[in-house]
């Protein structure tokens, strides 16, 4: 028995042609459609005291008539009539425009109701609606329908009751009655009921209630169907990694791992070895130390007799990756091998060739690693940093290099606990949650442009300690649309201001990759003292010398890029500084450098990111993949969303959910939306 409703909704009675047409054109093809077709807002018909009023305010008040009615017409069909009422012991004057019809209803000394926007200064309401007694239809609120064509609210409201009356009683439920009284939510026809007609504000509560727990139990249990589904269909690898070697890996640090370090190490190695496919995100804050982390996974695969692959999104993030992991592995018999577009001809079919005879260990790459063209002999694992820059696309491709490896996703951007339980949600996370011991917190300042000098100065004596520094800039070029710094005409003020004793470096996205290269490098090895630069630099770069970044037109960055910004000092021994330069003109502007002075944890900027742009805007809009739901908020009703991941995933895992006829709707709507084939994995 099909839970949906399937009949066309011109079967109801007063649907015509033209009105079929306007209720597709808002997605409405069937009963069903219109019935889940939800009110944007209510309007509120609730009696208010008038003494509570405020100026301007929509209000609907109760009054006895007090005058005769007076109307006056303006030209055929302008016209007005004023009245008198008294609400409680205060006199107020009602305007009715263009409603001559209402001089006949209202009767002097009779009661009436009027909504209508309230002029606190004349003490008078201009009525939109009016009830008296022989039309008063008592509800205190009105549901408002976005409307395409002609449709009217009224109209729409009376097909919606229709629909109800006639078909209400075939609406299935797709939750099963234990989860309905387990947390005393309304049936799924009552919802409707409720939704569309609701009586008082606590049933448009239970109602919205209900709704949104059942939106987050079918998209979590998608979620949780396809993570299952990949367990159990991904014959996997187990890497059978040698636990005294690894062991002694880690020892040979020059560090002890921090806690969090070890908890996910373990995590990770546990996937890795369990013949299920590991499809894990990590995620930890700039600084907390990934690298190690991917360096010992890797390392731990190796000893199992695989190779490993590293993807990052840059040119320069992989030359610095494959050189740390190099040194890293320097005593042992492990060959680390980058490949990058620049490598060419010759040199790059050997190395393509080695690698697919398994006499390269660990290939480090940008995406040049998923191409056709490149052969592993035996890969285990792959990781990829900086994850959410990666395309779901390139993903997909790269689950599927090799015989299905493990897959570790690194991302410094935290995401916040709402995101991953959504984007993310068919993906197992781990979470480094600690900055290794003894790094000094970053020192934050908001400057005002007037403080430039100031500024300057610090950076001056930043510089004459030997110490180096990152000067951002939103743009390239001047802009004649934009009054924003830019990078070429910064370099030239900064190189003017230090003259020739301080070498100036310059870097953007529109430099030659090589050139690039040659300034990064320049930078990494002190030639260059202090780098100007766009975004280009955001990503994973690794100078401990810098110890000061000055970020101008701060405003323009969202608070999850200034951090990943930021993150590019405090690396080293010594104290380091952020400069944002900003004159924010709104407030949330304004809020955003406050916060950044206040906090260095990645965290707290994320969720506080994601409340001041709101979801959509966090990864942005093209690869976020981020769910839509008709009525909860995945901020807002969090907690819900928590609640029904658990559920979900109980059901998913327990037996009674595939063989019990209590769960057959559900069932029926996972498999309608492809996720227990598998089809929709990404
Ligand atoms: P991220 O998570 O941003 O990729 P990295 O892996 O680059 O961080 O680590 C940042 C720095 O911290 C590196 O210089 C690394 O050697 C160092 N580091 C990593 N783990 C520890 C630790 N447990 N104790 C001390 N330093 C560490
Ligand atoms: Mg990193």
């Amino acid at each position: 028995m099909s839970n949906i409703i399937l009949e066309p909704v011109d079967t109801l009675k007063g649907v015509g042609k033209e009105t079929a047409i306007s209720l597709n054109e808002m997605g409405i093809h069937t009963i069903m459609d219109l019935l889940d077709y939800l009110p944007y807002r209510y309007e509120d018909y609730r009696i208010k005291d008038i003494m509570e009023a405020t100026h301007d305010e929509r209000i609907t008040v109760q009054g006895v008539i007090h005058s005769e009615p007076a109307l006056m017409y303006y030209g055929k069909k302008r016209s007005r009539l004023t009245v008198r009422l008294l609400i409680g012991n205060i006199l107020v004057k009602a305007v009715f425009f263009n409603q001559p019809y209402a001089k006949s209803k209202l009767i002097l000394g009779e009661s009436v109701i009027i909504t209508g926007k309230w002029d606190k200064n004349r003490q008078e309401i201009t009525v939109n609606h009016f009830s008296t007694n022989d039309n008063q239809e008592k509800k205190d609120y009105e549901p408002i329908y976005s409307l395409r064509g002609s449709l009217k609210n009224h109209t729409f409201r009376k097909f919606v009751a229709l629909a109800l009356k006639e078909y209400g009683d075939k609406v299935v439920d797709p939750l099963p009655p234990e989860i309905l009284q387990k947390y005393r939510l309304l049936s799924k026809k009552e919802t409707f009921q409720i939704l569309h007609f609701p009586g008082s504000e606590e049933d448009m509560k239970q109602g919205r209630r209900r709704y949104v727990y059942e939106e987050f139990l079918l998209f979590q249990l998608k979620m949780q169907s396809l993570r299952k589904f990949q367990r159990d269909h991904s014959t996997g690898i187990s890497i059978l990694y040698v636990e005294g070697k690894v062991n002694e890996f880690i020892t040979s640090l020059p560090f002890p791992l921090t806690v969090a370090q070890k908890r996910v190490v373990h995590e990770i190695l546990t996937d890795c070895q369990s013949p299920a496919r590991m499809n894990r995100l990590l995620q930890g804050d700039v600084g907390s130390g990934k690298t190690v982390v991917a360096a010992i996974s890797l390392y731990a695969s190796i000893t199992a007799g695989f190779q490993g692959a590293l993807m990052v999104p840059t040119e320069i993030l992989a030359e610095q990756h494959a050189e740390s992991l190099a040194k890293m592995f320097e005593h042992r018999d492990v060959t680390v091998a980058l490949l990058t577009s620049s490598i060419k001809g010759k040199k790059r079919k050997v190395l393509l060739d080695q690698l697919s005879i398994g006499r390269i260990d660990i290939l480090v790459g940008t995406h040049a690693l998923i191409q056709d063209e490149v052969n592993f002999h035996q890969l285990g694992l792959v990781i990829t940093d900086e994850q959410h820059r990666f395309g779901v696309a390139q993903r997909k491709v790269l689950r599927e290099k090799g015989e299905n490896p493990n897959v570790l996703f690194m991302t410094a951007t935290p995401i916040p606990r709402t995101l991953a339980i959504t984007v993310f949600g068919e993906m197992d996370v781990s979470t480094i949650d600690e900055l290794p011991a003894g790094r000094k917190p970053i020192e934050t300042y908001w400057a005002k442009e007037e403080m430039l000098d100031r500024v300057l100065h610090f950076l001056k004596k930043e510089i004459s300690k030997g110490r180096q520094a990152y000067v951002i800039t939103p743009l390239i070029e001047e802009s004649d649309k934009l009054d924003v710094q830019n990078a070429i005409d910064v370099h030239s003020q900064l190189s003017l201001y230090f003259g020739s004793n301080v070498k100036v470096g310059l870097m953007h996205g529109r430099l030659h990759p090589t050139e690039k290269e040659q300034v990064m490098k320049e930078f990494s090895e002190h030639s260059v003292d202090i780098l100007v630069s766009t975004t280009v630099v955001e990503v994973g770069v690794n100078v401990p010398n810098a110890t000061m970044m000055i970020i101008y037109d701060a405003e323009r960055f969202g608070l999850s890029q200034l951090h990943q910004l930021r993150g590019r000092v405090g690396r080293g021994e010594e104290q380091s500084y952020c400069i944002l330069l900003a004159n924010p003109k709104t407030d949330v502007g304004k809020e955003r450098m406050t916060i950044m002075t206040e906090t260095t944890d990645g965290f707290v900027l994320s969720e506080k990111d994601l409340e001041l742009r709101g979801p959509g805007d966090f990864f942005g809009r093209k690869q976020s993949g981020m769910p839509e739901f008709k009525m909860a908020d995945m901020v807002h009703d969090y907690r819900v969303l928590e609640i029904a991941r658990d559920d979900a995933k109980a059901l998913i895992d327990s037996p009674i959910f595939w063989d019990h006829e209590r769960y057959e709707a559900l069932r029926e709507r996972l498999s309608a939306s492809g996720a227990i084939t598998g089809e929709k994995l990404d």
